[in-house]
């Protein structure tokens, strides 16, 4: 059988009702290492039939066979491998693609075949060369003149090989010169055994070759026929060895490869296109993960500064707001606190033995609290020693007269410089001061005489948190001398409910109310939890953070609309490309995946300027302020990326599968 065959092949055009046959019903047989021309009037269908035999079109009627396979009943992909194997195509208007030099634009349809990117460019290289354009291998297609573009494009069409070489018209742009050396080509290369099929109107171009079919008005006017003593090419031409089959793998790399680089090179040549395009996405990817990194910075404080200290307890006090004027509240008894201890949730009660004096060094006079502070409180308190040393063993058996001052407590009482250490201070109740303590009875102790006490220690809040003290300062003794000399008393004011978390703290806090309630008749105390006003803050934390993200979400979406915008426009301005892709054996996969990447690329970029964006926002934040350190973390980052690629792929889908839907001729036609 014939190289091609076309029996009864008819492609018909409908222009509304109208139905135009531009080709109607041709048989035609050509043998492998022909050389034909196609004549006829402008109109006659040459441009058709040439579109048809390429594998660029498909007949409306008709069966049509390349090597014995009949094309006619091939799919997309197929055709596809039949034009990236068997053909190379020379076009009128050359159909370089503008954005790539020489060497790309001929190495093009090895892309296609998977030939790695080194082959390709060492291959187009030697082929640009004995073409007479090694000076020119990295000129982009508007830095050369018609005859050397046409010279690339015979490059591209040997790339992978070129058994059939369709020309249509291949010197009607060229100068006289151009054109004999580019007829010149045609020759030497039929001499070493491609099939050429030429398509001119030019009767002395024509007579170039060895074969001469007229058209008229879709139908074969004359035809030579075969020469008489063709002989077929005793050998596949030298070129024909050109591609070697690529594992999937391999061809899945390279596609990948030039994919990307052409999505770059695509969103570089339309940069302020590509800068606007990408700013929705920037903007949703800013607040999304600016969001995340200042939620973060306030959780990773209120855990820090208070949580930590507060979390896990319920203070309970004396005296409430709500108390009818006049009436008295009761401090807590022993067997009170007993009560309380044995409630479901409670891992223990701690007293707090606390009160408010006058601490006194030399002149000063300083409003402090007195703690009465066991072995465990500097944990308790979240307190680090800073100077001499804390309370043994022997402080709280022998009941030594001496303290441990917070750093609030020594720059209140001392001078910057001055040693606190060894100093003596003098505690004196309050009421010295006036009659207040008049309405607590029973209030003995160091009532008028100041005990005077040594200072053997200095602490400072543990990590810098927040203090909760509000008086001048804190001063800790041994718990057995705060008894003694301070507050004998075996009631307290207030304790701590420690919580073993086996039941929510809401819970045991209310538990804790209602049993105390019990006890004192009337709700004489108040209580405060720490869990509870958290988790309150938390939602509003949460409220906030969810309504941001929401902005977040829709910035994402209008710029995911913008970008599917862009890319649609993107696809018609370059159909030509992708028209010239797919001749040169694009699948429509390869199409796709452009595409997509591109999208992905872009958004991804977008992705990047917004996680820039919200950096150089974190960095304002931490300038200004150092209560929140905020912090954009690889997290952040990774998730942008994600949200970034999943936008691109969501909003690229439409325009990338309109791309690969689009006809090869359809689309080489489109200017
Ligand atoms: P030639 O290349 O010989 O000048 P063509 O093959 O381009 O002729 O066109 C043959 C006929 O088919 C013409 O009448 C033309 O108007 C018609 N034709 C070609 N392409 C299309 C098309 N895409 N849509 C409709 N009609 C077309
Ligand atoms: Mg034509």
């Amino acid at each position: 059988m014939a190289l091609i065959e076309l029996i009864g092949v008819a492609r018909h055009y409908q222009h509304g009702d109208i139905d135009v046959p531009a080709l109607d019903g041709i048989n035609l047989s050509i043998e492998a290492g022909e050389y034909v021309a196609i004549v006829g009037q402008s109109g006659s269908g040459k441009s058709t039939l040439m579109n048809v035999l390429g594998c660029l079109d498909n007949p409306t009627h008709g069966s049509f066979h390349i090597g014995g396979q009949d094309a006619s009943q091939l799919g997309a992909d197929e055709l596809a491998a039949l034009r990236r194997e068997r053909f190379g195509f020379i076009f009128q208007r050359y159909h370089l693609l503008p954005h790539l030099d020489a060497r790309g634009n001929a190495a093009l349809p090895a892309v296609y075949a998977g030939l790695g990117n080194n082959a390709r460019s060492k291959r187009a290289e030697a082929l640009l060369t004995r073409l007479g354009l090694a000076e020119r291998l990295h000129h982009r297609p508007n830095a050369l003149s018609g005859g050397q573009q046409q010279r690339v494009s015979i490059a591209r069409a040997l790339m992978n090989g070129g058994q059939i070489i369709l020309a249509d018209e291949p010197t009607g742009a060229l100068d006289s010169a151009s054109g004999a050396e580019m007829l010149r080509l045609l020759g030497e290369l039929n001499q070493k055994g491609h099939t050429i099929i030429l398509v001119t109107h030019d009767p002395s171009v024509a007579a170039n070759a060895r074969r001469v079919i007229e058209l008229k008005d879709g139908r074969v006017l004359k035809d030579s026929g075969t020469p008489a003593g063709h002989s077929l090419p005793a050998d596949a031409p030298a070129e024909l060895a050109g591609t070697e089959q690529s594992s999937g793998l391999r061809r899945l790399q390279v596609q990948w490869r030039e994919a990307i680089l052409t999505a770059w090179l695509a969103l570089r040549g339309n940069r302020l296109r590509t800068a606007l395009s990408m700013l929705g996405i920037s903007i949703g990817i800013a607040s999304v993960v600016s969001i995340l990194a200042l939620t973060d910075a306030a959780r990773g404080s209120i855990e820090k500064d208070v949580r930590g200290f507060l979390s896990g307890r319920i203070p309970v006090w004396r005296g409430n707001s709500n108390l009818p004027p006049g009436a008295v509240a009761r401090s807590f008894r022993p067997s009170e606190l007993d009560a309380i201890r044995a409630l479901p949730g409670v891992k223990a009660v701690n007293v707090v033995r606390e009160m408010e004096l006058t601490a006194r060094h030399r002149a000063r006079d300083v409003g402090v609290t007195a703690v009465g502070a066991d072995a465990q409180s500097l944990a308790a308190r979240k307190l680090k020693l800073v100077e001499g040393r804390y309370f043994n063993e022997l402080d709280q058996v022998s009941r030594t007269q001496t303290v441990v001052i917070d750093g609030k407590a020594r720059k209140a009482l001392f001078k910057p410089g001055q040693p606190a250490l060894g100093q003596t201070l003098l505690l004196s109740p309050m009421a010295a001061a006036g009659p207040a303590t008049a309405e607590v009875p029973g209030q003995p102790a160091a009532a008028g005489a100041a005990l005077p006490m040594t200072v053997i220690g200095v602490v400072e809040p543990d990590g810098g948190g927040i203090s909760l003290n509000f008086s001048g300062g804190q001063v800790l003794l041994p718990l057995s001398t705060f008894t003694r000399k301070l507050d004998p008393r075996l009631d307290t004011d207030s304790f701590n409910v420690m919580l073993d978390f086996s039941l929510p703290p809401a819970q045991v806090r209310e538990q804790v109310i209602h049993r105390l309630k019990a006890l004192h008749g009337v709700e004489d105390f108040d209580s405060w939890n720490a869990d509870e006003e958290f988790q309150k803050i938390q939602n509003v934390t949460a409220a906030m953070a969810a309504l941001f993200a929401g902005v977040g979400a829709i910035a994402l979406l209008v710029g995911g609309v913008g970008v599917m915008n862009i890319m649609l426009v993107s696809v018609s301005e370059r159909t030509r490309e992708i028209g010239i892709r797919m001749a040169v054996g694009a699948r429509q996969s390869d199409v796709r995946l452009q595409f997509l990447i591109e999208a992905v690329v872009l958004c991804c970029l977008g992705g990047l300027v917004g996680v820039a964006l919200s950096w150089l926002g974190a960095q304002g934040i931490n300038a200004v302020q150092a209560k929140l350190e905020v912090r954009v973390s690889w997290t952040a980052l990774a998730v942008a990326f994600a949200v970034s690629s999943a936008v691109g792929l969501l909003f690229g889908t439409l325009p990338a599968r309109r791309a690969a839907a689009l006809s090869p001729v359809d689309a080489l036609a489109r200017e």
